[in-house]
């Protein structure tokens, strides 16, 4: 290790590698350091019941993985990185037994909807089909690191998207649209009537039809694995079990890059209290499941998608949403689950499956969702309780135990509400900047978000990259 390196980076999740990479192929020297003894942060592969049973204990399905323009700039194929995808990305089963469906076409995911909303529906993603490059690219890079490329069909994003969702799904006459659109809203626990959470279903929505909801062969850890291999053959290293509780911890460097949450991040520079109005918002309870055989869905298009919600009704999700956020554990979760083995048999035993759901619970939260959620499950899938090998459950201490993070098991590392969905950690043009100039912040607490997609630790990296250039001179 050279005496000043250029770059430290903390903490080893896709944001922390992608910024890591982002900079060690611009020629910097940069070493990352991880506080667990296994690199990935949110995206690993881990036993986690059964011996041949591997499990994602954070993400599994990557729409924005696969659609992220820094990851699709990098060679991550040839390092072992190859998307699998199930038949259909995503099915949203009622009660009456059929369901709706999120296809790559938007044909069949009109016709699902029924006669009275296909047309809604076509109407809405109608502007934006096969743009998701350049719209990507230009709302995951704002605020301020690159201008717009398509200002128009950014226009058209946010004319659509910046109003709540609730607006949104007033185009649709019946509950079979609303319901998997809010659905789709909910992925980022956001509550239905938010600011811009239409842009959330939406993003979900065109991410399906441009490149579907994929899984990495082998699971998540193979996003990271890809990331770490790309890292060290540009000269980067990584360092894990290594917790980093102090600025000092760490080796004399050019620029510290921190995979943190702002509050840790305030407490290691010695911000004192710059990040005191960052809020966390509501956690999950997640089981991972080893299973003897398929989910047993009444409907059939269930068994041929990825991920799966559970909520019947646009009402019950918001119900579900709106408790959550005041602190009430819901009676009928919503539940977002996912079946890597459908697109990915290897993951399991012959003959055998993963599944993992989850339903949202307040942040902090101590007790069991486990029966609330078996039954909502068994309501569209009768049987499916006889089928469970094993389980591993995980509400929020243990996600919190499990990455620093989650504070109070909030997945998001911040509520995804109010102006912080958009403008986070605070309200200024420089998200990734800190009041220290050689410290900088690429978390998913930054711009655009949640999500295994890299591009927080992406645009940060620019940010890093500049001071390093202006200080070398
Ligand atoms: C249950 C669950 C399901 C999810 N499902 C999906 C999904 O299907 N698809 C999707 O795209 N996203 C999903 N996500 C979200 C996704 O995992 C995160 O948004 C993403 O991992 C954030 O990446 P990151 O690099 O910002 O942070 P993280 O992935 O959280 O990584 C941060 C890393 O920093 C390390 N660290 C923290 N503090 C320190 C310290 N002081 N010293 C050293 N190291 C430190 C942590 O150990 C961790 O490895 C899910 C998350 C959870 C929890």
């Amino acid at each position: 290790m050279p005496s000043m390196l250029d770059a430290v980076v903390v903490g080893a999740g896709p944001n922390g590698l992608t910024a890591a990479v982002e900079l060690a192929r611009r020629g910097f020297s940069v070493a990352v350091f991880e506080a667990k003894d296994t690199i990935g942060g949110g995206a690993r592969t881990q036993e986690l019941t059964l011996p041949g049973f591997r499990h994602d204990p954070c993400s599994a399905v990557h729409p924005l993985g696969i659609g992220s323009p820094a990851f699709r700039a990098m060679p991550l194929d040839r390092y072992g990185l190859e998307w699998l995808h199930a038949p259909l990305p995503m099915a949203h089963p009622f009660d009456d037994g059929t369901a709706a469906v999120l296809s790559r076409s938007v044909a069949e995911t009109a016709a699902s909807f029924g006669p009275r909303d296909a047309g809604a529906y076509r109407r809405l993603v109608a502007p934006f089909a096969g743009r998701w490059d350049t719209l990507a690219r230009d709302f995951m890079s704002l605020p301020l690191t690159a201008l717009p490329r398509d200002p128009v069909t950014l226009a058209r994003f946010g004319l659509a998207g910046l109003p709540p969702s609730t607006w949104l799904m007033r185009r649709f006459r019946d509950d079979r649209a609303r319901a998997l659109f809010a659905g789709l809203v909910a992925h980022v626990i956001a509550p239905l009537d938010g600011l811009a959470t239409g842009a959330i279903g939406l993003v979900f929505a065109l991410a399906a039809h441009a490149n579907g909801w994929p899984l990495p062969r082998g699971g998540s850890q193979a996003v990271s694995d890809a990331l770490a291999g790309l890292l060290r053959d540009h000269g980067g290293a990584i360092h894990t079990e290594y917790e980093v509780k102090r600025l000092d911890d760490l080796p004399p460097a050019r620029a510290y890059v921190f995979d943190t949450s702002p509050t840790a991040l305030a407490r290691i520079a010695g911000l004192g209290g710059y990040y005191d109005g960052y809020r966390y918002g509501a956690s999950v309870f997640k089981i991972d499941y080893a299973l003897d055989g398929p989910v047993p869905w009444t409907a059939e298009e269930p068994r041929r998608a990825g991920t799966v919600q559970i909520g019947p009704g646009s009402r019950d999700i918001a119900t579900a949403l709106r408790g959550v956020s005041r602190g009430t554990a819901p009676e009928a979760p919503f539940l977002i689950t996912a079946q890597p083995s459908v697109a990915d048999p290897g993951r399991a035993p012959a003959g055998k499956h993963v599944f993992w759901a989850y339903g949202h619970v307040p942040n902090g939260w101590q007790g069991d969702l486990t029966d609330a959620i078996e039954r909502q499950i068994e309501r569209f899938a009768p049987g499916f309780r006889d089928l469970v090998l094993a389980r591993a459950t995980a509400g929020p201490p243990q996600l919190a135990a499990h990455n620093a993070n989650y504070i109070g098991g909030d997945i998001a590392c911040g509520a995804a509400t109010g102006l912080q969905l958009l403008l986070r950690p605070r309200l200024t043009p420089f998200p990734y900047s800190t009041p220290h100039p050689a410290v900088f912040l690429c978390s998913s607490a930054t711009p655009p978000g949640p999500g295994v997609h890299g591009m927080s630790g992406h645009n940060a990296a620019k940010a890093v990259w500049r001071h390093l250039r202006r200080t070398a001179r």
